[in-house]
């Protein structure tokens, strides 16, 4: 596990020193995609410098890089607005979530905190394909919205198969008790942008970060953020966790908003997700 750990610092480092163009940004990883040394051909991409608001924001995504155009151009772009009605009532989709408390490493990227796995065996079966989890996120306000309205925040579990293929198990959250499973990882968030992950002393309880009620959404969707890239695979769960107001405020002090608005649907296919 250490080896691995030093082999992504190794790796870190390199990236610092092989993307000097956008030096605000040296080693900008995509929150949805993965971070793995194999992504080379996401180099120049992480280069990018996006955001937000304003010039960099979502409505400007597609037009800061020729690789970004999908971001407009996409006919399955996520997030999308959730509702009940869309759903194909004929279709379930049959997810199996496999998490047990594993060991994290936590950063500021520059555009969300991420915790990345240290370990391989927190699992996600969408129709017999298997998923690994590779990292988890979070986003103010929640980037889905479930009838027409936005929670609280958002996490976002990502996940990869053995063809690189992504699926990502959004969880929504809202305003209410304390959520002792963040305590670590709240109390570790780093402030500023950061380069190294700091590694996390307790294992952290993933389950405890998932709703009683695991039945939700699935649908077909992209990256949320920039290149936006589709073919990711999305199941929503519907009912929300909590987390108090104050690890809120936490949180949307260092990003007070980080949410890409509502995509069109398209009258892309939405099937009842049936977690267990
Ligand atoms: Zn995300």
């Amino acid at each position: 596990m250490k080896a691995y750990l030093i082999g992504k610092l190794f790796f870190a480092a390199v990236l610092c020193v092989a993307l000097t163009a956008c030096s605000s940004t040296p080693s900008t990883i995509n929150p949805e995609g993965t971070n793995d040394a194999n992504a080379n051909s996401k180099d120049e991409e992480q280069e990018i410098h996006w955001s937000y608001s304003g010039d960099t924001g979502p409505e400007n995504w597609s037009t800061l890089d020729t690789s970004f155009e999908i971001c407009a151009e996409g006919k399955e772009q996520s997030p999308i607005n959730l509702e009940k009605a869309k759903t194909s009532a004929a279709a379930e989709a049959n997810i199996n979530i496999d998490y047990q408390p594993g060991a994290f490493t936590v950063k500021n990227n520059g555009h969300t905190i991420q915790a990345e796995a240290l370990t391989d065996d927190n699992t996600i079966e969408i129709d017999g394909d298997e998923y690994q989890l590779v990292q988890f996120h979070f986003h103010v306000p929640s980037e889905h919205q479930l009838e027409g309205k936005h929670l609280d925040m958002e996490l976002h579990f990502v996940h990869k198969n053995a063809d690189g293929q992504l699926a990502v198990l959004g969880v929504l959250m809202k305003a209410g008790e304390e959520n002792d499973a963040l305590a670590e990882l709240w109390a570790q968030m780093p402030k500023e942008e950061t380069q190294a992950a700091v590694e996390l002393t307790d294992p952290v309880d993933l389950t405890s970060l998932l709703p009683q009620n695991k039945a939700g959404f699935h649908y077909n969707g992209s990256l949320t953020t920039p290149p936006c890239s589709e073919g990711v695979k999305w199941v929503v769960l519907a009912e929300p966790i909590t987390v108090s107001q104050e690890q809120i405020d936490v949180f949307a002090a260092i990003f007070p908003d980080n949410h890409r608005p509502v995509q069109p649907w398209n009258d892309r296919d939405i099937y009842e997700a049936i977690a267990e």
